[in-house]
């Protein structure tokens, strides 16, 4: 019945955003790197080796810190919950997609308008003299040896684009990512417990425009109480079945549109 009112306000919405977060790639292998339940904290307190100024001191121990990581990512495939928000995507159905996971997914499954407001691993940055490369040119030698990726202009440290403890988000993208929340109708969180900020912020800026909140998660948060629809479900399970729903509907009222 959850699945059917989801259905039913999307169906209803001119302009729906999805907001995604950790437990969205959970179902793709990839662990929340900062959630507990993690191996990655266990070895380090993130904030020891993920923040800025770690970074800017020791880079060496981010690169340890992150291969794990690294090598699941870049192992890792889009799971069905990818794929239905790229269907909606290509049905009209969804506009946008604001994530704060860093694996690149979204656009794998063939999402196209995707905001990664915590930054993405497919890219990096010399720190000296500020060139963008690819991460795939140097994705082999340091997944295999370890070694940090040097900037082949000036030989300084590349850091991948991912933001950091202590830095802020992307301007553009952070900007684009309220402008977003305070114009939809409907908001999908999807996989996404909202405990980091400013990220979190988006959907009461979307709430204080009027917008209607779908909420996916496999437990209950403290937005609950603010939801139209509230599905505790794996997001790889709910969002295929509400696409379906509405692959159906727009295939039988397909044959009066084409009449038109
Ligand atoms: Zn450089």
């Amino acid at each position: 019945m959850s699945i059917g009112a989801a259905a039913e306000l999307l169906r209803e919405s001119a302009n729906t955003v999805a907001l995604t977060g950790a437990g969205f790639s959970t179902a793709s292998g990839i662990p929340d790197f900062r959630s507990e339940g993690s191996g990655l904290w266990k070895i380090h307190d993130p904030m020891e080796v993920a923040s800025l100024s770690a970074f800017r001191t020791q880079p060496q121990r981010f690169f340890e810190w992150i291969h794990p990581l690294t090598v699941q990512i870049f192992a890792a495939q889009p799971n069905p919950a990818h794929q239905a928000l790229a269907q909606l995507e290509s049905l009209g159905i969804l506009q946008l997609i604001i994530t704060q996971n860093i694996d690149g997914l979204h656009q794998r499954a063939g999402s196209r308008n995707v905001i990664e407001v915590h930054g993405s691993l497919e890219r990096l940055t010399c720190v000296t003299c500020q060139s963008v490369y690819p991460a795939g040119d140097f994705l082999p030698t340091y997944l295999e040896q370890h070694s940090m990726p040097r900037c082949p202009e000036c030989g300084g440290i590349l850091k991948p684009n991912v933001i950091l403890f202590e830095e802020q988000l992307p301007f553009e993208a952070w900007q684009r990512a309220q402008d977003a929340a305070r114009n939809c109708e409907v908001m999908i969180i999807a996989g996404s417990s909202l405990e980091v900020m400013p990220v979190a912020s988006l959907p009461m800026q979307a709430l204080d425009a009027g917008a209607k909140l779908i909420l996916i998660n496999q437990n209950a948060i403290y937005l609950d109480p603010r939801a139209d629809v509230i599905l505790n479900m794996d997001v790889a399970e709910a969002l295929p079945q509400i696409t379906s729903v509405l692959q159906l509907k727009s295939y039988v009222t397909m044959p009066t549109t084409s009449v038109m």
